[in-house]
């Protein structure tokens, strides 16, 4: 039901013509269900003209707005469970793929254009968006760049950020932002654009953006390798960058518990082990077309297998099983979602501290409390999903009021180790304290200061990123 402020809204909007509709549940739950949004109203824009109006408006009626995406953010960014009740700003209506230009390897996408249209309309060029992650058929370029989402290939393309070159937005005083330049060399003062990637909708709405293409892989190999331990994997790591130099795009880490989870909630999941190993990885080269990536990737497992670090693996063998490989990996967090965390985590270490911060933390938490652990994540980056779960046969509901307990373990010792509480998930609402407690006070002086004098008026996502009142 609108109260008669959220009625005017909606009739200033109409008045405008610009689409809206009240809020479905769709838009107010995050996947993890650990928050429940408020809203009324979802603006519809169909253009950055628009986008501009709506907040202009906005701006006039003192509403919040938070940009909204595809839904799929995992630090509740996108969902506002408290505070005044704001406009939903959803940029699904505006996702067209602008322009596609193979010979530059650029394309211009608009903020709702989903990871996997641009994807596709890459790979319709020849070329590769190499963005990828579980979530991409659902997210979208807006909200990864606002997150600067990472994914399986950050090890050889970057993050979202290292793929833009130009940014469109609207800022939170309604003035349009045009940014959507394809220059890789553009030395003129701020860079806005790395300002506005990875503000998680606090300073303003991406509206479109220009990106980065890059030479499709020609040939790929693909491998799950059961290693000894973290260590081995780190070790097995430093091998492939000597043999494989930057054909390396993926090494991903999974624990034996990723398969005794997918093993009892996902069937349809091709596990590729009959045991399933303690510790393994997946691994994924990709080449030209005039050099042999399997011929590197079976030699290197050889190597490995003499020196120790490795015990058993499969090669993938066809298009299939790649396929059937990558699905394994990008289903435990559907897996670990079934099971039910007590406190999911997405820290980031420096490499050489990553096996010792899992030797360390495992018994830490096992003595804090009864509980199974998944750990698993892009070891390439020295990012690990470290997900802890009651002990089984138990529901996390029995264990809710330890969640904020173990939650500063798991970070308290992994900043002590000169890592970082959010690697590639952001910060929304769920690590705003995070980043208060843990924030250097320089840094969150400048970010008071950057956010007070771009949006004085605190519309844009309240209570995200940093903390209000
Ligand atoms: C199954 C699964 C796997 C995942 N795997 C990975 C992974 O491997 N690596 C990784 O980095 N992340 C991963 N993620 C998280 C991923 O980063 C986010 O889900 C995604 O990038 C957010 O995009 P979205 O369009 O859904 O944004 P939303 O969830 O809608 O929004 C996220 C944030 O961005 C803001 N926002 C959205 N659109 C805009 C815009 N146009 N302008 C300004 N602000 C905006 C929102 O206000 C919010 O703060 C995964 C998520 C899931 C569900």
């Amino acid at each position: 039901m609108l109260n008669d402020a959220d009625a005017e809204l909606s009739r200033r909007l109409i008045e405008r013509g610009i689409a809206n509709r009240d809020a479905t549940p769709a838009y107010l739950q995050e996947l993890r269900g650990n928050y429940k949004g408020l809203g009324h109203t979802v603006a519809l824009p169909a253009d950055t003209a628009q986008v501009s109006d709506i907040i202009r408006l906005c701006a006039e009626k003192r509403v919040g707005v938070i940009p909204y995406g595809g839904g799929t953010g995992l630090v509740a960014g996108q969902v506002a469970p408290e505070g005044p009740v704001p406009l939903i700003l959803s940029l699904e209506k505006m996702s067209a793929i602008r322009a596609v230009r193979a010979e530059e390897g650029t394309l211009d996408a608009e903020a709702g254009a989903t990871i996997a249209d641009i994807q596709r309309a890459a790979e319709a060029a020849g070329l590769l968006f190499p963005l990828s992650y579980g979530a991409q058929e659902s997210a979208r370029i807006g909200g990864a760049l606002a997150v600067n989402s990472g994914g399986i290939n950050v090890l050889r393309y970057g993050m979202t950020r290292d793929l833009c070159l130009g940014l469109e937005a609207v800022l939170p005083s309604g003035e349009i932002l045009h940014g959507l330049k394809r220059l890789r060399k553009d030395n003129t003062g701020y860079d806005l654009r790395h300002l506005l990637i990875g503000s998680e909708g606090t300073l303003g709405v991406i509206t479109a953006a220009a990106l980065r293409l890059v030479a499709r892989p020609a040939r790929l190999a693909t491998a799950f390798l059961a290693v000894e331990d973290p260590a081995a994997a780190l070790t097995l790591l430093s091998l492939f960058r000597d043999q494989a130099a930057e054909s390396i795009s993926s090494f991903e880490l999974l624990s034996g518990q990723s398969y005794a989870f997918l093993g009892a909630t996902c069937p349809e999941v091709r596990l590729p082990f009959e045991t399933a190993p303690e510790w393994s990885v997946l691994v994924e080269l990709g080449t030209g077309p005039s050099l042999d990536p399997e011929a590197v990737l079976a030699e290197t497992f050889e190597a490995a297998l003499e020196r120790g670090l490795v015990h058993d693996g499969r090669i993938a063998q066809s298009g299939q099983q790649r396929a059937d490989f990558w699905q394994v990996r990008e289903m435990i967090p559907e897996a670990n979602r079934r099971i039910g965390a007590i406190a999911s985590h997405d820290i980031a270490l420096p490499l050489s501290e990553v096996a010792g911060y899992i030797a360390e933390a495992t018994p830490a938490l096992r003595a804090l409390l009864p509980c199974r652990i998944n750990v698993f994540g892009h070891l390439g980056d020295g990012n690990l999903h470290f997900n802890v779960f009651p002990p089984s046969g138990e529901g996390r509901d029995a264990y809710r009021h330890r969640t904020a307990e173990v939650t500063r373990l798991v970070h308290d010792m992994c900043v002590a180790r000169g890592g970082t509480f959010s690697a590639e998930h952001g910060i929304g609402r769920a690590k705003a304290a995070d980043l208060q407690r843990y924030g250097d006070p320089a840094k969150l002086a400048a970010m008071r200061a950057i956010k007070a004098a771009l949006d004085p008026l605190g519309i844009m996502n309240p209570g995200a990123v940093l903390l209000t009142g």
